[in-house]
């Protein structure tokens, strides 16, 4: 069985899997996307961080399609996006979000939310996508969790159980955006050792988080951004030790 890990690490390490050239939204009055130029190969994890209310959002979201743009493009895996339909839907298969916010189907068990969209949207069988499910959760760690419902679980564990089911969707592409903002303390690095671990079975990766821990650990590439421009782009090592704008300096002087 192929599964998504194992298809990221082998078709052409390099090659772009995201790109978004010259992108431009505006919100009214508001140019919330600015010329936003970004590249995401396949197999890199690229970490989005800025201030508050900057845009990384709504750049995430363009790239699922949830926001529509105003100008240029962005492809995933070479293809333009689909405006709508079932091209839409199969796009949106492929591009897995996590959100802060755990967004569970409350009254459908675990093992309920992870099989709901491959079997369809997918077209997996049930026992196919049963036995997906079963896997996923306990490589995430909540495999004994599977007949209970979201509420039973605790923050940590219910941000687990929705990255494997953006996982049982196979994406090509994982957005997270501030995964792990809404978890007490003690649950941040549960969710962040799963995405540690996806990170090195070579899954492609989008992370806006504030936790700088995970961007010098696992990132190849930090991308700061501020009012809607991503401002620098540079190895966390570089982007940390020597940050070029004084944005960036302004913002890690904050929360360093
Ligand atoms: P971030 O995720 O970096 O905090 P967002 O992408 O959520 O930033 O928001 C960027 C800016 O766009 C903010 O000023 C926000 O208030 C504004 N914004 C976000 N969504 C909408 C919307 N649906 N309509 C109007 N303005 C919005
Ligand atoms: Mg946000």
């Amino acid at each position: 069985m192929t599964t998504p890990d194992d298809a990221a690490v082998r078709s052409g390490a390099g090659s772009p899997l995201v790109e978004m050239i010259d992108v431009q939204k505006w919100y009214g009055e508001l140019h919330v996307l600015a010329d936003i130029n970004l590249t995401v190969d396949q197999g890199e994890v690229v970490v989005v961080i800025g201030p508050s209310g900057s845009g990384k959002s709504t750049l995430c979201r363009t790239i699922n399609r949830l926001e529509t743009i105003d100008a240029g493009e962005i492809r995933v895996d070479g293809a333009p996006l689909p405006a709508e339909g079932k091209a839409l839907a199969r796009h949106r298969a492929d591009v897995g979000m996590v959100f802060q916010s755990f967004n569970l189907f409350a009254h459908k068990t675990i093992l309920e939310n992870v099989t709901l969209g491959p079997v369809k949207v997918r077209r997996h069988s049930k026992a196919d996508a049963e036995a997906r499910a079963h896997e996923l959760l306990d490589r995430v760690g909540v495999g004994e969790q599977a007949t209970k419902y979201p509420a039973q679980l605790s923050g940590g564990q219910q941000q687990r159980v929705a990255i494997a089911r953006a996982l049982a969707m196979e994406p090509k592409v994982m957005l997270f955006d501030e995964p792990t903002s809404a978890l007490d303390p003690e649950m941040i690095s549960e969710v962040l050792e799963v995405m540690v671990d996806l990170a090195g079975r070579g899954m492609t990766m989008i992370v806006v988080t504030h936790e700088m821990g995970f961007a010098r650990t696992a990132a190849n590439r930090v991308a700061f951004m501020a009012d809607g421009r991503i401002v620098e782009t540079a190895s966390p090592e570089e982007f940390f030790t020597n940050p070029q704008s004084d944005r960036a300096k302004d913002f890690l002087g904050k929360i360093l």
